[in-house]
């Protein structure tokens, strides 16, 4: 383990943790198994910055996986944190802060006419999914590989699904028949699509779809590819499901909805909305929406579901996201993306990088990645050498080649500097690794 030792203080963390956690970690990406080394445990964020349990500070390229868009502990979201808290954490009735988070969601996004909220946006699109089914009264799920759905059985599953899958792990877990009704296909490839309905007549429930992915790096749709997805479901009498847990507030003040002004049947949401605590959502066609319990026969609650205080952290957070506050991240993106791609360029490292507003990734490869198998063709163990000369420079990317970098309103000059002083033997890293 040649990073082992750079981190003494996170590294006895992380053998404790060891003893009494799976892989020492609560999600498994943190572990840093893709690129080794000692994950490092973090004990507090100020704007764009990260301190670790060694002292270190690093400037955050992860944002937490994208909720962090104002940078982290943003004074009025701490403060109505701690109003909301002086006032008690959780009642298990209705309260206005969740009335208020409804409202600005559907004031954002003009395809929402109604929302439920959840506590993470694996619930989301597991309760999309379900709502679909019973609205339709059909089984099966198109879903894409390399599009990330949260760890729902059936969106996990490629296993049983008799169609072509493309590199989706099986999960030890989940069973045939939680599998059976996925079917897996590439992504940004509409032809499949009408194969599948073709082949499935009348038992497609729904399709689900990024909106424009970031979990296998960042895949932006081909121009038509989310509007053809929503023409062929309406053909067939399926519901189209723009997962924007992600990109949802982040892309743009009504998220990649915002962006491409395609209307999906419903969409699900989670990350941004809940500044940092657990909040996330699923909405859209009322008439679909009144399928839900306890208007509608699909069953679907929640004990912490608009928990008070993360109903106004998130709702204090989409409050300070105007215009002018994407502006800003965009710019810091762009910015970031044109002193990354100068780097590599100089150092003569084949390089792509993709974006979808300020969501971005770098993939080391020559050409261009329309879908998981593109992605995967990258050459990683680049990655694996720019990361730990980027954390070692005190520049904190995502531990995976397969992860979209996320930017906020904090991001400074001093912050994007220090970036811009380490990107150099960065990319000489890369320029050196080998397989
Ligand atoms: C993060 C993510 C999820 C899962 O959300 P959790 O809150 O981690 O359960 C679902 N879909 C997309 C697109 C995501 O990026």
């Amino acid at each position: 383990m040649p990073y082992s030792y750079e981190a003494p203080v996170s590294q006895t963390l992380f053998d404790r943790a060891a003893v009494v956690t799976p892989g020492g970690v609560n999600s498994p990406v943190r572990a840093f198994r893709a690129v080794g080394g000692t994950p490092r445990f973090m004990v507090s964020g100020t704007g764009p910055y990260l301190t670790d349990a060694d002292g270190r500070e690093y400037v955050d390229l992860v944002c937490s996986w994208g909720p962090m868009i104002l940078g982290h502990s943003h004074p009025e979201v701490i403060s109505a944190v701690q109003d909301a808290v002086a006032r008690g954490t959780s009642f298990g009735t209705p309260g206005e802060g969740e009335v208020a988070l409804a409202e600005e969601i559907v004031d954002r996004i003009a395809p929402v006419e109604q929302v439920r909220l959840v506590s993470s946006g694996t619930e989301a699109t597991m309760s999309a999914i379900r709502l679909a089914r019973g609205f339709t009264g059909r089984a099966k799920v198109v879903k894409f590989a390399g599009c990330y759905h949260g760890h729902v059985d059936a969106l996990l599953a490629a296993a049983g699904s008799g169609v072509a899958t493309f590199g989706l792990p099986d999960t030890p877990g989940v069973t045939g028949a939680q599998a059976g009704d996925t079917i897996v296909l590439p992504y940004n490839d509409l032809e499949a699509v009408r194969a599948a309905f073709a082949a499935h007549p009348g038992e497609i429930a729904c399709v689900i779809t990024e909106a424009s992915p970031g979990n296998m790096g960042v895949v932006p749709p081909r121009d038509g590819f989310n509007a053809g997805l929503k023409q062929l479901c309406q053909d067939n009498g399926a519901l189209y499901i723009s997962d924007e847990v992600m990109t949802g507030f982040r892309t743009s003040k009504a998220g990649w909805f915002g962006v491409d002004g395609v209307v999906p049947d419903l969409l699900t949401f989670g990350k941004v909305m809940g500044g940092g605590f657990p909040a996330a959502a699923f909405g859209g066609r009322a008439d679909v929406m009144a399928h839900l319990a306890p208007a509608g026969p699909v069953y679907q609650a929640g004990t912490l579901s608009g928990n008070p205080i993360a109903t106004a952290a998130g709702l204090a957070q989409l409050r300070l996201l105007d215009d002018a506050a994407y502006d800003k991240v965009n710019a810091v993106s762009k910015e970031l993306q044109g002193l990354v791609t100068e780097e590599l360029t100089k150092e003569g490292v084949a390089h792509r990088l993709q974006t979808a507003s300020n969501m971005f990734s770098v993939f080391f490869t020559a050409n261009e990645v329309r879908n998981y198998e593109d992605a995967k063709a990258q050459e990683s163990f680049r990655f694996t050498a720019f990361f730990h000369a980027m954390l070692a420079a005190g520049v904190y990317l995502p531990p995976s080649a397969f992860e979209s970098w996320f930017v906020s309103t904090a991001h400074d000059e001093r912050a994007v500097q220090r970036i811009a002083d380490a990107l150099p033997a960065a990319a000489r890293a890369a320029a050196e690794a080998t397989a």
